[in-house]
Formats: C-alpha cells, structure tokens, sequence
C-alpha cells in the first residue's frame, strides 16, 4: 500500500507560505501503516497538475491531492481530477444545503462559483467539511489508483482528513504494518563523527533505517522500523539501539523529540533534589534563562548572579580582586572563585560559573572562544574545565551553556 502527496497551489511553489498540508497528511499515513514515497508540488496550473496526477496514479495506490476546492478561476483541482477520471460532478445535496444556509444567513447573494463547492467526482465518497464549504472526496477505483481530495486551508484541511477521510481509509485498507520511532539524543559528538562511527551499522540495516539529524548544539538519531505491533518493533528497535550504545553510548543522554539535553539535567536534578545557582560571566544569564524554561525548575533553582566585570564579581560572588589579578579573568582560579561564591550565597548543592571569551575580540591575549567552567558540589573540591568552543559571540555563548548542562549529566 503506497500514497502520494499533491499539495496544489502556486503560493506554494512560490515559498510564500509552508507546506503544513503534506506535512501532516504524512504523518496520518505512517500511523495508518500506509507508506509514502514521494511529495509533490504543483501550481494552479491545470495542465501541469494534470500531469502530475498521471505520474502519481502510476506509480501508487492512493493520491491524496490538497488545495484548490474553492470556488475561484484558480481552484481547478477536483475539475482536473474527474476529466482524469472521466466522470463527471456531482453536486453533494448536504453540501449544498450547508453553502444556501451560510449565504441566507449572511444575507449575501450566492453566485454559480459558490455552487462549484458541493460538487465532487461522481462515483466517490464526499467527505464533509466542518471548517468551511468545500466538499472534500474519496474515490475507490477498481483499476486505477485510488484518490482522496481535501481543501487547501490547513483548518478545513486537518479536520476533513482527521476526521473524515482516515476512517475512510482505514476501512478501506485496513491497518498496515505501521513505522515505530525512537529519537535518541547526543551531546558532545558530531554529526559526521557519529554517523562516521556508526558507518557500518548504518549501512547494513535491514529492518531498522537509522536517520541522523543535526540540531542546533546536538544530534539525533530516529530509528524506525516497520512491523505489525509494538512489541515486534521493540525487540527490532532494541537490538539496533544496543548496538548504537556499544559504540557511542557515552554520547547518549535522551530519548524523544522533546527532551533537550536540558529538560533531562534538570528533570534529574529535580528528582534528586540536587539545588543549582549560577555565576555567570560571559554567558550573562543565559545558563540561567535556559533551565528556567524547564517547567518545576524552581523546586531546585533559587536564583543566581549575572557577573560581567570584574567588579560583580566581587560584590556579588565574592571572587577576590587577587585572584583576577594573579589569575587574569578567564582563568581556572577565577571560574572556581566564581562557581564557589555562588553556591555559598544561596546555599545550593551545586553552582555552574561561565567565565570566558565570547568574541570577536581577545580578551587578555586569549582567543574569542576560550571559555573556563568551574563546578562546585557539596564539599567536594571544586572543579574548572577549559573548553574551545568556534563560532561567533551567541554561538560560543551557547555552546558554554550545553557544555555546563552536559558537564553536570555525568
Ligand atoms: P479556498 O476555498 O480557501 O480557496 P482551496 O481548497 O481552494 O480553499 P487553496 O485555494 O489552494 O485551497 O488554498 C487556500 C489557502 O490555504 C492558501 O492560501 C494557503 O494559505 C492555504 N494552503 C493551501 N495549501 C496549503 C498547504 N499545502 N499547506 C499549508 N497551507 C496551505
Ligand atoms: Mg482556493
């Protein structure tokens, strides 16, 4: 069983607005089992689009077309669709009864074109539309492709196929062996270095695809495989994952879209009560800002420093003014004093300080991009880390931040 996606509109094609249509329709058809291997786009074009409908009927089992119901010149889809058909329109009584109520009601005069959106290929299924007038269809062909036609704008769109059209097709195809994902999240590796490492492993799946994407600071790995339940995808997810972990588990830290290296410090922290402050110089806060965007951070989060010059850093984290002077600013001594003063102001278990060069320029001969982080646990003695990070002034900021959070994960 094998869809395609057309999403029709010019605008489209144009980049003036995004494809949320295909996006979402793809995801309905991996949870029905249903592949996809190609997404087209085409333009209010009828002869092109008539094109496109011909390859695609060819080459699948179902065409799924979005855009161009309306009632305007250029909404031709569902006329192009039933001269490929050979059938003609059929006026949907319903459909219509829903468009004369709307224009009674509103007191405005109907024209012919208001007609054209109640009328779908003779011999489908017409699909209602609960967000606006279009009539939306299905046609089961015996021995062409099937096809499904939905509205262009993504409220009618999403409701119609939601609701309307996946029963529709479900009972027409049945559930299909469906793709089961798992994301696994890295931290302090590559893209290329991973998928370099994983090569092999890559290379030789059969049954699990091994899909690497590069997020800003992090990579992650979607596995998926295809299989007929839960539990058959499991132990096919499982083997693959055991196999990643042998050789770059030490990068793992999450599973899920939406466990950023964050949420998971924090969540831990959080459930081991651990309390964190910050001393943050060339980060200013941003270490700071990004765990507050954990929800229930403040259970372990009381506050913390912003400490620019060197002067902040004395009144308010108690580094010595000596200490700057012997050890410079970006230095170990320094990134202790801070992360130590820290923690002995608001008592916390722990305390992260950022002390560094965002760049462009050097700062006490040292490079943009040279960055000491000191950490301070309980009475054990505390730690500085010296770090390189490339990139430009929020890159290097950003980067001091993960490297912390991924510093306080081990
Ligand atoms: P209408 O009755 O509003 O004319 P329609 O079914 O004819 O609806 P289009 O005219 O193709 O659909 O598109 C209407 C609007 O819906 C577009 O201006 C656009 O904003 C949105 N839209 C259309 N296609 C997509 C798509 N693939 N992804 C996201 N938005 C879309
Ligand atoms: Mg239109």
């Amino acid at each position: 069983m094998q869809a395609e996606i057309i999403a029709v509109g010019t605008e489209i094609l144009l980049g003036q607005i995004t494809n949320t249509n295909s996006t979402h329709i793809a995801q309905g058809l991996a949870e029905l089992g249903i592949d996809s291997y190609y997404q087209t786009v085409v333009g209010d074009n009828p002869a092109r689009l008539a094109t496109v409908i011909e390859i695609a009927a060819q080459r699948n089992d179902l065409v799924i077309l979005s855009g161009g119901l309306g009632p305007t010149k250029d909404d031709l889809t569902k006329q192009t669709l039933a001269a490929y058909l050979n059938v003609p329109l059929v006026e949907d009584p319903a459909a219509m009864q829903v468009i004369t109520d709307r224009f009674t009601q509103t007191q405005q005069t109907m024209t012919a074109n208001n007609r054209l959106q109640a009328l779908y290929p003779a011999g489908a299924t017409p699909l209602t539309n609960h967000n606006g007038l279009a009539v939306g269809a299905f046609y089961q062909s015996p021995d062409s492709a099937d096809f499904l036609l939905l509205p262009g704008p993504p409220r009618e769109m999403t409701m119609m196929f939601d609701t309307e059209a996946k029963p529709q097709l479900q009972a027409a195809y049945g559930q299909q062996a469906q793709i089961y994902s798992r994301v696994l999240r890295f931290f302090g590796i590559g893209e290329s270095q991973l998928v370099t490492e994983l090569k092999t492993l890559i290379d030789d799946q059969q049954a699990v695809t091994i899909a690497p994407y590069a997020k800003t600071n992090e990579v992650t790995l979607r596995l998926s495989a295809q299989a007929a339940t839960q539990a058959e995808a499991t132990v096919a997810l499982d083997t693959v994952e055991a196999q990643i972990k042998a050789q770059v588990g030490d990068y793992l830290y999450g599973y899920g879209d939406d466990n950023s290296l964050v949420a998971v410090v924090i969540n831990t922290m959080i459930k081991r009560q651990l309390s964190i402050t910050g001393a943050e110089s060339l980060t200013a806060g941003l270490f700071q800002s990004t765990i507050g965007g954990v929800p229930g951070v403040s259970a372990i989060f009381p506050g913390g420093f912003v400490t620019y010059a060197n002067a902040a850093k004395h009144q308010l984290v108690n580094v010595p003014q000596a200490t700057i002077d012997h050890d410079g600013v970006v230095s170990e001594a320094t990134a202790i004093a801070m992360a130590d003063g820290a923690r002995q102001q608001l008592a916390t278990d722990t305390a992260l300080s950022f002390t560094g060069v965002a760049g462009p320029d050097a700062l006490e001969g040292q490079p943009a991009g040279t960055v000491w982080i000191g950490l301070a646990y309980r009475d054990q003695p505390t730690e500085g880390r010296l770090y390189h990070f490339a990139g430009d002034r929020q890159r290097i900021r950003e980067r001091s931040v993960m490297a912390g959070l991924d510093w306080l994960r081990r």
